[in-house]
């Protein structure tokens, strides 16, 4: 089995640079049965890192990662979130609750605020806090956080947060003139999502031209793509069992120069600071 590079959180423990996303899943009843079989395949090859969201179809993506871990909790790196507008203290120790009750865990390894919302981020805080000390979150974080953001939780809790998870892909390339560098000085990794912009990165020749050199999909170059860089964790979603295989393969892709210099020149990188994207 391929084994899956580490990268430490602030505070030394590790964790896999390729997890698996689960935003589309539990939408429909019918398809819940192959979405928690994709987690449970995803997991047999040892992508062991999953995230999901108390947002994700109302808490049903949650229910079907509980389905997936079911027996097998210790080998999982759980990551859930709390929406913004929940996100006071008692709120966010409330939203939690309910998450492991969907989870069918005590413990979420990680557990982020979704984005800034209308609660003053100390009191998210002190929820975090609350929920370390009753051990029912063992690292929080957060999300879509800018660089004001960033700053304003570096001011709150210096060096606390686990990750900040932001839009990162070939098309979404701003975090690299300031966000990154940034996070990557204080030894907090970035976790990148929609790492393939939901399949729209998909149609761009230049990733074509470069996957054909090594006989790859262009979904995987644009993975490899992310997951070279330091301080970085992907975490694409994929509900078929090939392409969880294909992303996973995408670690023994190794892009050379040539490579990079032609997806700079389709996929610029930033020049100038530029405002936090989402989706
Ligand atoms: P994504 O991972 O970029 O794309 C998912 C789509 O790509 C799915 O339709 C999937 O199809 C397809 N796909 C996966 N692997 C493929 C491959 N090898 N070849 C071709 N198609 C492939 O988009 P995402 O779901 O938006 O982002 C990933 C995760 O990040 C989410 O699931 C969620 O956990 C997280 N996220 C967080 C935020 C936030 O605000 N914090 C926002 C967005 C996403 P199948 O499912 O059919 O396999």
């Amino acid at each position: 089995m391929l084994e899956i590079p580490k990268i430490a959180l602030p505070g030394g423990e590790t964790v896999p640079i390729l997890g698996q996303g689960t935003w589309g899943m539990g939408e429909d009843a019918r398809r819940a049965g192959q979405e928690a079989d994709a987690l449970r395949h995803g997991l047999d090859l040892g992508i062991n890192l999953i995230d999901t969201a108390e947002m994700y179809a109302d808490g049903r993506a949650e229910q079907i990662t509980g389905e997936a871990i079911k027996g097998r909790r210790e080998e999982v790196f759980l990551v859930s979130k709390v929406l913004p507008g929940n996100a006071s203290h008692q709120g966010t120790v409330a939203a939690c609750e309910r998450s492991l009750k969907h989870l069918g865990t005590d413990r979420i390894d990680l557990y982020l605020l979704h984005w800034r919302g209308p609660h003053p981020l100390a009191e998210t805080l002190a929820g975090f806090e609350e929920l370390q000390q009753a051990g029912k979150i063992r690292h929080w974080g957060v999300s879509n956080f800018d660089m004001e953001d960033c700053r304003e939780l570096d001011s709150l809790a210096p060096g606390k947060a686990a990750t900040n998870q932001v839009l990162f892909n070939l098309m979404r390339r701003g975090i690299e003139y300031d966000l990154l560098p940034w996070s990557r000085e204080r030894g907090m990794p970035v976790m990148a999502y929609s790492p393939i912009e939901q399949g729209r990165l998909l149609k761009y020749p230049a990733l074509g031209k470069v996957a054909e050199r090594y006989g790859a999909t262009p979904a995987q170059v644009a993975l490899s793509w992310l997951l070279r860089q330091p301080g970085v964790i992907a975490i694409p979603k994929a509900a078929r069992a090939a392409h969880i295989e294909e992303n996973l393969a995408a670690l023994d892709i190794r892009l050379d120069r040539d490579d990079l210099a032609l997806l700079d020149r389709t996929f610029p990188p930033p020049a100038s600071a530029r405002p936090l994207e989402m989706l």
